[in-house]
């Protein structure tokens, strides 16, 4: 049994308890063409236009043994390019040119990866569904190298679906075309609606079919990420008893990730209090655009603090804070509203594989990493009301926002209405006429129960002297009007396996890449599903 279990269960059940006494928990474009090549317009530079390989670096790799297992791809049939992120590449301090050639898509592909790339598979353990699972790993990923970009950020580059590793545990490695539709679309909403998470670099077709409930045609992600590190990699070497690879880690992820922390005296417990922070912010942000991760296991939950493992996830259309979409999970676990306290189940396994590093005294370290943990619920709540708050268009903070928010919530829950559609329409009303309510009142099923709402927020809006249009601009940059809802995300994901038709993909990636601006003539991917169009469950898809 792994040795800190048993005090450690002590702060898991109070950590748990308080949370659920809490009173908050209510509830780039892709592109096709080939490299442009602009520069060869430059008539000042007479030179043929060259694109440069990426030159990755390796600090992952040098942690050594144990860490990784070297993995070269298994190579795919006929590699096609569906969509290229030229944005991302350059930012990350990739060419985008070298990337659409010939060379590139033998990288993307996993056919031929560039000299300065070391293929590896990480180690990690996790727990999924709250069971112990000592060894998983990147069954079907595979880590390229890091990239330093020009903004100074060191990231991952990874490809998702290349082949088998010595974690697949006898899957194939590979990933069909649908998810990785569906990871790319995931991904770049999130990064677009300006919540961090890991980046979809490129998608690519392998020309080869796999093998699932059907035949269904493969693809490869390629995956950007400041870190592939998780809960469960610090895990797998506590669990295991390896103190000094432990110990390794903690000292590398404080390095490349806080290095602020470095001289601490407390370096080990301050790490456990950025990645509490960072978790609590993500998951505050996540639930105030109604996204429901999925599957929230120790494994998918990223040391920095970035949405990461886009399988099971959606969108709240109707407001329900009960909803959860996974299939396999049946009891809700990971769903809208418990976010928050799996966040902090998951924040406590990680402090268990802490406590070793942060005091000899091992009670003593215990009420360190209880008092850590005890400000998750400070810091989420914090994030989430204040988000609360700008949703409703309030600028400054009083007693009683909560309530009138929290109000909206249960409104919308009672009477059917879409979380999304709501918080968008109600950033045009007029802060004193009711004339022109009609657009947010035919959401609810009664509208009279969001009348009765209204008439409070008005007098809230009263005591603030904020212009209208000033109210409006304000609201509009944190209610979006387009998310990746789930029948949409659903749409693109079977046109590409059916088809091979990446057209609602494409449309869908331009659209949400502004999903604060309205785009009146993408009306119709505003709009929540139609009975026949709602998806109920979505699958973790492999
Ligand atoms: P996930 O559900 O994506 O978090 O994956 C859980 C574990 O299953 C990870 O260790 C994955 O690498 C592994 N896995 C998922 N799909 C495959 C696959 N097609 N082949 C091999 N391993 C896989
Ligand atoms: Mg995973």
């Amino acid at each position: 049994m792994f040795r800190n279990e048993a005090r450690a269960l002590r702060y898991t059940s109070q950590a748990s308890l308080y949370l659920c006494e809490g009173g908050t928990l209510l509830f780039s474009q892709a592109t096709l063409e080939a490299g442009s090549s602009s520069r060869q317009s430059d008539i000042h530079d007479m030179r043929a236009p060259e694109s440069e390989p990426p030159n990755f670096e390796h600090s992952f790799h040098s942690l050594g043994e144990g860490f990784h297992s070297r993995q070269e791809p298994a190579a795919v049939r006929a590699p096609e390019l569906i969509a290229l992120n030229r944005d991302l590449a350059e930012q990350i301090g990739l060419d985008p040119d070298w990337l659409a050639g010939p060379d590139g898509l033998a990288m993307l592909s996993g056919n031929q990866p560039p000299d300065t790339a070391r293929p590896l598979a990480m180690v990690y353990a996790g727990h999924q569904f709250g069971n112990w699972v000592p060894r998983l790993g990147d069954g079907r990923a595979l880590l390229l190298g890091e990239m330093v970009g020009h903004d100074g950020a060191r990231r991952d580059v990874q490809l998702k679906g290349a082949g088998p590793t010595p974690f697949s545990r006898g899957g194939d490695g590979r990933s069909s075309i649908g998810p990785v539709v569906r990871e790319y679309l995931g991904s770049e909403a999130m990064a677009a609606l300006g919540i961090p998470t890991t980046r979809a670099l490129a998608a690519v077709s392998t020309g080869e079919h796999v093998f699932r409930e059907r035949p269904e045609p493969g693809g490869i992600l390629c995956r950007v990420a400041i870190s592939h590190i998780r809960i469960g990699t610090f895990e797998y070497f506590a669990r295991s008893g390896d103190a000094d690879r432990l110990a390794l880690l903690a000292d590398y992820v404080i390095r490349r990730h806080f290095p602020e922390l470095i001289d601490r005296e407390q370096r080990h417990l301050d790490l456990l209090g950025q990645v509490v922070e960072r978790t609590a912010d993500l998951v505050a942000q996540w639930m105030l655009v109604g996204f429901i991760h999925g599957v929230m296991n120790t494994d998918n939950l990223s040391i920095v603090g970035e949405t990461i493992d886009y399988g099971p996830f959606g969108y709240l259309d109707v407001f329900d804070p009960d909803t959860a979409y996974s299939y396999i999970d049946r009891r809700g676990r990971y769903a809208w509203n418990r976010q928050p306290m799996i966040a902090q189940w998951n924040l406590s396994r990680l402090a268990e594989c802490l406590l070793e590093l942060i005091d000899e005294d091992q009670t003593a370290a215990v009420d360190q990493v209880n008092e850590v943990l005890g400000t998750f619920k400070a810091r989420f709540e914090a994030r989430f009301h204040a988000g609360l708050g700008a949703k409703l268009g309030l600028a400054e903070k009083r007693p009683g926002d909560v309530e009138l928010a929290l109000g909206l919530l249960e409104r919308m829950h009672e009477q059917k209405a879409d979380m999304t559609l709501t918080f968008r329409r109600l950033a045009a009303l007029d802060s004193r006429d009711t004339g022109g309510d009609q657009p947010v009142r035919e959401l609810f099923e009664q509208p009279e129960s969001f009348d009765a709402w209204a008439i409070e927020w008005r007098q809230r809006l009263a005591t603030e002297k904020r212009p209208d249009a000033d109210r409006r601009k304000a609201m509009e940059a944190v209610n979006p009007a387009f998310i990746l809802r789930n029948h949409l995300a659903q749409q693109a994901v079977d046109a590409a396996i059916e088809n091979l038709d990446f057209e609602p993909m494409k449309r869908l990636v331009r659209v949400l890449d502004r999903p604060y601006e309205d785009q009146p003539e993408q009306a119709d991917l505003a709009r929540p599903p139609r009975p026949d169009e709602r998806v109920r469950h979505t699958f973790c898809g492999t």
